[in-house]
């Protein structure tokens, strides 16, 4: 063979090299058209279409009509099974065999009635391994069905991912025939990309980079495509290569196998069981191969739905997590939003999906696994760790359009001191392939160069499934360990966190939230979903506490387990990032919709269950029990119904987590009110005034608030000269991400909505209840009305507001100028409340135009402050002194119809004397939330209040009652209390059931050995952090009978 020549052109060697392996340039003479030898096409084949996601079982017993490569199915979401019958040429044997399978439609190979492999071509599966090396004896005609979803890998958006799905679109299979696979040209195909990749990769300025480059070059030289005798000459020079090692300060990269499948996406809830399917039989087909292959695993449902539909395969699946193959990661139900659920609900998640880990697979996880979601609650650290969880990974914050996040490996402090390693993957994906290129932008990317010396770096294709390939693997394998790269490990997540943990001691803390600059659209879109959700984590909480309220008083009453087990994971699926933020196609946010009609009418029925329980034989004046979920007593104006179908309004008093009964319907009987009545008053201006000696509200003809006093002291709440109530329209058209994205120039679109339908008038008269209502033009196509309206002794002044909305690209907020100076504003978290700036004074302030909060947003100065309340929104800000609550969105991708429509929210707004703590805006937030309940029950009602529980310190909050997930005898509740001023508090929790014993627990419900609490005169001395969350488990005692 001929020397190289002495110079040699770096471009012109690196085409060379490129042209030799392209799949597009001279495919006839290089060795990538080498690849497959002989092809034939397949025997017989025939398809089936149907409208259905049909079971396998009764798809084959179908009539199949012959079909042909070319041929085109669909429409969108539709399915098409073929089946594929094969018969290998006798010429063959000793060859590798493949199926070659090229279609836009997602494919699932089954064989003896067992799904084999997923085939698709975006995820780089097209070929089906029929045998490796094909012996003597091996059957040589075989049938294989192939069912084929009308999808591709990432939805069927009308000519852009996002774009809503085009119903009609077509699709088509392209290619189906059999061809030996040449494994050696495939071996050599990766060697030269990765001499590529590091040639390319390093830079002319690297010795190593020359050296890759004049070993493939070399490698071109040897090898001649058409004699396969001169492969192994080509090999050994690979080989010598990549095994001259690096030294011991290497780098090392924790590869792990991984395939991010949205739950439900530009896809429905019901393609997503068949992804799981697709892609984890592809993942099992290559740990059968590959012993050394790890693939982590996240979201309990999607394990739940591969059970029930593909039961074979997750007995494998289970049999590869017991080889510690497959690993079941993140301990959640679903990859939740991480902004927008409550707190019981985050509680929820990790509740649910470590039951359900531990249940199928022997063990909870020690991972929160959530690379997927836009931004990170400050009380996520103290919620992990209750759930057994100190390590969390996730890379969203490297989408930050503004700010570039300064760690790659960290500490996160939670709002509560509560600490856990976090690691981003420093390729900032979830979604590598093993090239090269990301393998080195993992170590020149990481942020925490000289803390931290080893990475994860996930790979196999995801968002829409799919997963890693065997080419991936084989080029991990290569890289193990050669001089100029990092070490490269295929690890468990485990192995990455414990060898991080081992070397923590320099690592940074970042305090607070993870907040992401960008996806801040995600708090408003899709309005119908985020009252959905609001309203059912109301429900739930409701029944759980009135069930486990009847559980101790009634010997009769059974506890409603699995029907709230089965209605909190449906209530935790739509809490997926992409459902809840509204991200979703159409027909994802009306199965959710659905979904939330469904608990809202099982909650109703299960409430009627427990009322009538606890109400049973306790003689009372009619039947009807008013009922108080909250843990303090309140006294409001409610409606009740009365006889007759009628219904009027009455002050009630109930106790904390009690009932009382309804007041008479008869005024005379009433108890006089202690409290001054409301007086509404209409000026000649058209103008009018609601006043319940509280607080005194004015507004204008136009609806919008001109003062609002705290009567006591005579201060006014509403900035000097300015409106409050003032509904301000935008224009709102992000870069790209329609539904997600609301951008920082939106802003300087701001319209005051001017425009009027009609007076301001004057509704209720007053007395227990005032008035007034108007409506409003928001553009020729869209209406708003509101009652705005002041109670009898309420705090606060509600605004009911209905709109009709038929907008593109519009943003509609609310705004209120309060006359408070301060420079941060306090917006309600999960168990808790943080500061975020009124000014934008840097990057990370301005980046936070836009923000979330959950029922409470409040601006104070020293001794007064304004907080805006509201019933199902989140989305929010403060700038200056202008407290603003975002109300609807109109974004046409991925659902053109996305908030179009009918709505109804309530807000409220409370200017208050002292801090926010002390004047109650949090209790006063919880009330407008959790109405107060008028149960009907059979029979009569109780004749006397009763509480079941109470509080000694009103910054202490009793969020949760339900019955303990784990105990036979079901006579165990679980209590949730956590301290909401932000203080150190000691206070007694005064229990007015039955209770035989009292522990602390984790949030898991397990029991914490120094926990006993000892009962003194029914009550328990209990001891809070600033925004610590503390659980207990009370012993029933055994019923009396
Ligand atoms: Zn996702």
């Amino acid at each position: 063979m001929a020397p190289a020549p002495a110079l040699k052109h770096w471009r012109t060697t690196l085409e060379r090299v490129e042209k030799f392996v392209s799949p597009r340039y001279f495919t006839d003479c290089n060795l990538r058209g080498r690849l497959f030898g002989d092809s034939c096409p397949v025997a017989a084949l025939a398809s089936f279409l149907t409208s259905e996601r049909l079971p396998y079982h009764e798809a084959i017993q179908q009539e199949f009509r012959p079909a042909q490569v070319g041929d085109s199915f669909g429409p969108t979401w539709w399915t098409c099974w073929f089946r594929v019958e094969l018969s290998i040429p006798e010429a063959w044997v000793g060859q590798e065999v493949h199926l070659c399978w090229e279609s836009d439609g997602e494919g699932l190979v089954w064989r003896n009635g067992e799904p084999v492999q997923g085939l698709t071509k975006e995820g780089e599966k097209t070929s089906y391994v029929l045998t490796e090396k094909l012996g003597d004896g091996d059957p040589r005609n075989l049938t294989l069905y192939v069912e084929v979803a009308c999808n591709a890998l990432l939805g069927a958006g009308k000519d852009s991912m996002i774009a809503p799905p085009d119903p009609d679109r077509m699709f088509k299979l392209s290619r189906a025939e059999l061809a030996v696979f040449r494994r050696d040209v495939h071996r050599l195909l990766v060697d030269l990309e990765l001499l590529l990749g590091i040639a390319k990769g390093l830079g002319q300025e690297s010795q190593r980079s020359f050296q890759a480059l004049y070993t493939a070059n070399h490698m071109v030289n040897v090898c001649d495509p058409t004699r396969p005798e001169t492969f192994p000459a080509a090999q050994a020079l690979a080989s010598k290569f990549f095994s001259q090692r690096g030294g011991e300060s290497q780098h090392t990269i924790h590869a792990t196998g991984h395939c991010h499948i949205d739950t439900a996406w530009l896809w429905p809830f019901k393609e997503t069981v068949r992804k799981c399917a697709r892609s984890w039989v592809t993942a099992v087909q290559l740990m059968e191969e590959n012993a050394d292959f790890i693939f982590a695993c996240s979201q309990a449902q999607q394990l739940e739905w591969v059970k029930s539909h593909y039961p074979g395969l997750y007995a494998r699946l289970q049999e590869f997590a017991c080889r510690g193959q497959f690993v079941p990661v993140g301990g959640t139900w679903v990859e939740m939003d991480g902004n927008l659920p409550s707190g019981e609900a985050m509680v929820r998640q990790f509740l649910q999906g470590q039951a359900f880990f531990l249940q199928e697979f022997g063990k909870t996880c020690s991972e929160f696994w959530l690379p997927d979601t836009f931004g990170y609650s400050a009380q996520l650290p103290q919620i992990m760790r209750g759930c057994g969880i100190t390590r969390f990974l996730t890379q969203k914050l490297s989408w930050n359009l503004v700010n570039s996040f300064p760690h790659h490996t960290f500490f996160w402090e939670g709002l509560d001191g509560s600490r856990v390693l976090v690691h981003f993957p420093p390729g900032d994906s979830y979604g590598m392939q093993g090239s090269v290129d990301e393998i080195l932008k993992t170590v020149t990317n990481n942020r925490d160069k000289g803390r931290a010396n080893h990475s994860a770096f996930l790979f196999g294709f995801g968002d829409g499934g799919g997963g890693p390939t065997q080419t991936m693997l084989d080029r991990l394998r290569r890289l193990r360990n050669t001089d100029g790269m990092p070490r490269v490990q295929l690890s468990s997540p485990d192995q990455l966190f414990s060898a991080l943990e081992k070397d923590a001691g320099q690592l940074c803390t970042w305090v607070g939230e993870l907040f992401l600059e960008l996806h801040n659209g995600t708090y408003t879109t899709h309005a119908q979903l985020k009252k959905g959700n609001r309203e059912c984590e109301q429900i739930l909480h409701d029944v759980e506490l009135l069930s486990a309220l009847a559980l101790a008083r009634s010997t009769q009453f059974l506890y409603p387990a699995a029907q709230l087990q089965k209605m909190w994971r449906i209530l935790l699926l739509n809490q997926f990032h992409d459902v809840l933020t509204g991200s979703c196609i159409q027909l994802v946010a009306e199965e959710a919709l659905s979904f939330y009609e469904d608990i809202r009418s099982r909650g109703t029925a299960l409430l009627g269950a427990a009322a009538a329980a606890l109400s049973a034989g306790e003689p009372g004046p009619e039947g009807l029990l008013v009922v108080n979920t909250l843990p303090w007593p309140r006294t409001e104006v409610l409606l009740l119904p009365r006889p007759g179908g009628t219904h009027s309004l009455a002050l009630v008093t109930v106790p904390g987590v009690g009932y009382a009964p309804a007041p008479s319907p008869n005024p005379s009987q009433a108890p006089s009110q202690p409290q001054q009545p409301v007086g509404v008053v209409q000026e000649s201006d058209g103008s009018v005034t609601l006043d319940n000696g509280i607080i005194r509200v004015k507004l204008d003809p136009l609806g919008r608030v001109t003062s609002l006093v705290l009567v006591a002291s005579g201060r006014e709440a509403i900035a000097q000269g300015a409106l409050g109530n003032q509904f301000v329209l935008f224009d709102d058209v992000p870069l790209f991400w329609d539904a997600w994205d609301v951008m920082d120039y939106h802003l300087e679109t701001r319209k005051p909505v001017l425009g009027q339908a009609g007076a301001l008038e004057v509704g209720a008269q007053g007395g227990l209840r005032g008035s007034a209502w108007f409506q409003l033009q928001i553009s020729p196509d869209s209406q708003l009305r509101q009652e705005v309206v002041l109670d009898v002794g309420c705090p606060y002044v509600r605004f009911h507001t209905e709109v009709h909305w038929h907008e593109a690209h519009k943003f509609l907020k609310v705004e209120f100028p309060a006359r408070v100076r301060s420079p941060q504003a306090t917006y309600e978290i999960q168990f808790g409340h943080l500061q975020r700036p009124t000014h934008y004074n840097t990057s990370w302030d301005w980046a936070r135009f836009e923000v979330w909060a959950h029922r409470w947003v409040d601006l104070s100065e020293h001794g007064f402050g304004l907080a805006l309340l509201n019933d199902c929104k989140y989305g929010a800000a403060v700038r200056g002194d202008v407290l603003s609550l975002s109300l609807l969105r109109a974004p046409k991708a991925p659902d053109a119809t996305a908030d179009m429509g009918h709505h109804e929210f309530t807000y409220a707004l409370m200017p208050h004397q002292g801090s926010f703590q002390d004047a109650g805006v949090i209790q006063a937030a919880y009330s407008l939330n959790f109405p107060l309940l008028a149960l009907r029950v059979p029979g009569p009602a109780p004749a006397t209040a009763w509480s079941a529980f109470s509080v000694s310190s009103p910054a202490v909050v009793l969020e949760t009652v339900k019955q303990a997930e784990r105990n036979p005898q079901g006579r165990t509740l679980v209590l949730r209390l956590y301290e909401a001023y932000g203080s150190r508090v000691d206070c007694w929790l005064h229990i007015l059931l039955p209770v035989q014993e009292a522990f602390l627990c984790d949030l898991l419900e397990q029991r914490d050995p120094a926990g006993y609490l000892p009962l003194r005169d029914s009550r328990v001395k209990l001891s809070f952090s600033p925004f610590q969350v503390r659980s207990l488990l009370l012993v029933l005692q055994p019923p009396r009978n």
